[in-house]
């Protein structure tokens, strides 16, 4: 039943937004793009992306200095231009909501506010399969307070964190999560870790680089003290591009968070006053310190107004939709899934395990021989993004061909 022919009717009957975005050409295989499978690491380029850049960098030829407030996006404000998408993208209020540097600087940035160990309140949990940068941020906050990181990070299986809040969670300054797992897919209960967090007396981060854009989230609703992410994920902003930055309203304009600051920090009003001391205001804007790089929030901004005129609704459905067809694929070959099966405890990821050679070679071979793009982590785990966006039925379909040639040939 699971034929091409099925998987181009399915095209057919659901399309997509394909035609939004560059697909890159396959590098093997009898197809002239690739199936773009690795959305969960970089996201595909808009169409949009380029022109909207070139009418950026033209304001800066024809205006010089005049651009900071006479370009058609002015300079000055042009933060501003993101924040409404990028909150409703979260479920987050406007005010709640930035777009600025990379995701771990805003992780230390948020850190400085939301992680204050005292007395025998100290420790930081994560979960044993933190993102690299997450876990040395951490580790790196804990020394900058004077503690040891060993002594204070705690790690743990996602499925212990709730028995250990319970249990020890007096000794807990911060939780901070990932969203949904980089490695595994597995989407977290966001809004139940969060209620744990705050019962024990801890500070509450979510890490949301594999989430936001992936899956619908109610950030003011499910009340974490802070988030970020990053925007070249799901977010379809290019390599690198600006993160965004919760904070919770009950935090905004009080005088007792520490956070450091710039002249980006203070209010937009008295900003050219020169003033020496700053007046911050009580948005999550506060928490910027430089100027930012324009011409890295225009593909922020265009990205997001795609994201905003489709809806995470529809987005989301049919992503349920994809992974699920993918999933069925994939269940008729010899390979083991790591993601977990329930729907709701997932986005568009699905992780496998394989049983015969290196991740990295599955992953090379894909690509080269069939124009598939997934992802590799060593030792034996290849991730595929079935992105609702951009990918087809279709890019599902020969991905499930292409491994069942590799692993027939293993046998
Ligand atoms: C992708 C990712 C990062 C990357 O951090 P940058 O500061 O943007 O380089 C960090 N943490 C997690 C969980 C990620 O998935």
């Amino acid at each position: 039943m699971f034929t091409e022919a099925d998987a181009l009717e399915r095209d057919a009957a659901d399309p997509g937004h394909r035609d939004l975005f560059h697909v890159p050409p396959a590098e093997g295989g009898r197809y002239a793009e690739a199936a773009y499978l690795a959305g969960n690491s970089l996201g595909l380029q808009p169409r949009a992306t380029r022109g909207d850049l070139l009418d950026d960098l033209d304001a800066w030829a024809r205006l010089g200095v005049e651009g900071h407030l006479d370009a058609a996006r002015p300079w000055l404000p042009y933060h501003e231009f993101l924040t409404g998408t990028a909150a409703r993208l979260v479920g987050a209020r406007p005010a709640e909501t930035v777009v600025m540097n990379s995701l771990t600087v805003n992780l230390h940035l948020l850190m400085v506010s939301f992680y204050r160990p005292t007395g025998t309140r100290t420790k930081i949990v994560i979960e044993d399969t933190a993102f690299p940068s997450d876990s040395y941020a951490v580790r790196s906050q804990a020394r900058f307070h004077g503690l040891d990181p060993d002594a204070t990070v705690v790690r743990l299986d996602p499925a212990d964190v709730l028995a250990y809040l319970a249990r020890e969670g007096h000794e807990v300054a911060l939780v901070l999560l990932g969203g949904v797992n980089y490695l595994t897919g597995e989407l977290m209960d966001i809004p139940a870790i969060t209620r744990a967090g705050h019962e024990a007396g801890a500070l509450v981060g979510w890490d949301l680089a594999h989430a936001a854009g992936n899956v619908p989230l109610e950030l003011h609703e499910w009340g974490p003290d802070f988030a970020a992410w990053c925007s070249y994920k799901y977010l379809n902003s290019g390599p690198g591009a600006l993160g965004g930055v919760f904070v919770h309203e009950r935090h905004l304009g009080d005088p007792a968070v520490q956070r450091f600051e710039g002249w980006w920090s203070t209010e937009p009003a008295t900003r050219f006053e020169m003033a020496p001391v700053s007046r911050p205001p009580a948005t999550a804007d506060a928490w910027q310190v430089s100027n930012p790089p324009i011409y890295a929030m225009g593909p922020v901004r265009t990205s997001l107004e795609i994201f905003d005129r489709i809806g995470m609704a529809d987005l989301r459905a049919r992503s349920v939709r994809l992974t699920g067809y993918l999933e069925s694929l994939l269940d008729e070959l010899p390979t083991t899934l790591v993601t977990p099966r329930d729907p709701g405890r997932r986005g568009s990821q699905l992780s496998l395990r394989i049983s015969t050679g290196s991740a990295h070679e599955l992953a090379k071979r894909l690509r080269f021989e069939f124009g598939v793009i997934t992802d590799a982590r060593e030792p034996d785990i290849v991730r595929a993004a079935p992105v609702p966006l951009y990918c087809s039925y279709h890019d599902c379909w020969r991905l499930a061909d292409a491994l069942a040639h590799i692993l027939e040939e293993a046998r």
